[in-house]
């Protein structure tokens, strides 16, 4: 009887760079020649893909984790290995054993490939990771420790696998990437790792003159060309790219946008606060102002476009007057959709390191609430758009 092919199942939480990895590790494990479990409980190998953006995303992973534990004591089963990987990772390999004894192994998330083949669900739409990690170091966020150094797939590669894509009769493709407009630049960025390894008691004094980080590149930027390479195949129907910041929005994209109907009319750009003193403190690239001057181009080169946003309320030292400049900013520029956040300290990061989280969790929540509502429930498609 020929014996049976091990059996692997991936647990995902998080974004959806963490989904497009766990395609990739599912290609990994059936190149190896193991077979997808349609049950965690049924399993030989767990992977559990963590994301540590929030508390609460590491709180719902080690819940899990506790429910996998209770489940194989109760039945008296074996377990499965279980190897857990993801953002949670920067913890360091001692810290997560020690917190979660249960976890056998521990993958770095940089051995996901760009390379490995993926077990893609979809038929018609694939996701296409085109660039890795982040060098902006926004002070809130655990991505350039957990995912390091930003890195761009190379164009051969990415075009290989479009390539590949399209034969196999994929129609829609979305390319992914932390920062995925600065695509082939690899910033320069003047980080606060830097900062944090040369002074260890660095203070807000010590930051970055926050405009001079991001350099425009000279002629048509990599992202655009990529794009038009992508667009060019007829197969293609639609193209859409995820996330955008504001600080690498070139005039290019935006006439590549406005020319190019292929291109998803739908436009992610996160703005995070709304006032200029918070963004700074966040490390973010741009002003209030030079973001409404980027949506303003974007409108009037391409008024079909509708835009969506990421804002974080209650940001260390976020006043009420700093909290209604979002809120004015909400009414001006009338985003089509937010993903509101409230601030949650990473440890290790430089906003939990130097920045007291003082905000009552009742005023988070308020303020998320007003925003939620004069964002996503109020339609403001009938209101003026001022911007
Ligand atoms: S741009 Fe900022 S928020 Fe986005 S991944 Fe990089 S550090 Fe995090």
């Amino acid at each position: 009887m020929p014996s049976q092919a091990k059996t692997y199942y991936i647990h995902t939480f998080g974004c959806q760079s963490n989904k497009s990895d766990s395609e990739r590790i599912a290609g990994d494990y059936e190149a190896r020649g193991f077979a997808e479990a349609k049950d965690w409980r049924v399993c030989d190998e767990l992977v559990v893909n963590t994301c540590a953006v929030r508390q609460r995303a590491e709180d719902r992973a080690k819940g899990f984790l506790h429910n996998v534990a209770v489940y194989f004591h109760e039945h008296g089963q074996r377990r499965p290995k279980i190897i857990l990987t993801g953002c949670m990772t920067h913890h360091g390999h001692d810290k997560l054993y020690e917190m979660l004894p249960i976890v056998d192994e521990i993958l770095p998330i940089n051995e996901v490939g760009f390379n490995q083949a993926a077990v893609r669900k979809d038929e018609y739409h694939a996701w296409l990771p085109i660039s890795t990690g982040c060098n902006s170091f926004c002070t809130y966020c655990i991505v350039p420790y957990s995912r390091g150094r930003e890195a761009s797939r190379s164009f051969e590669s990415i075009m290989t696998e479009v390539d590949d894509l399209v034969k196999r009769g994929y129609r829609e493709i979305t390319l992914l990437g932390m920062n995925v407009n600065s695509w082939g630049l690899e910033k320069v960025g003047i980080g606060f790792r830097k900062l944090m390894l040369e002074n260890k008691n660095f203070t807000r004094e010590d930051l970055p003159d926050n405009q001079t980080q991001y350099l425009s590149p000279t002629g048509t930027p990599p992202f655009v060309k990529l794009i038009q390479a992508i667009s060019a195949y007829p197969e293609i129907t639609k193209l859409r790219f995820l996330t955008s910041n504001p600080w690498d929005f070139h005039d290019e994209l935006i006439e590549e946008i406005a020319n190019n109907p292929k291109i998803d009319r739908y436009i992610h750009l996160p703005i995070q606060s709304g006032s200029n003193e918070v963004l700074y403190r966040m490390n973010r690239g741009y002003t209030r102002e030079s973001y409404v001057e980027l949506v303003k181009k974007l409108r009037a080169a391409a008024p079909d476009i509708v835009i969506g946003t990421d804002i974080i309320v209650g940001f260390p030292g976020e006043t009420e007057a700093e909290f209604e400049e979002t809120v004015s900013l909400a009414k001006d520029i009338n985003w089509k959709v937010a993903f509101v956040a409230i601030y949650s300290p990473r440890p290790g990061t430089a906003s939990w390191r130097i920045y007291p989280d003082e905000i009552p969790h009742s005023v988070k929540k308020q303020r998320w609430e007003v925003l939620d509502q004069i964002i996503n429930k109020d339609q403001l498609a009938d209101r003026p758009v001022i911007v």
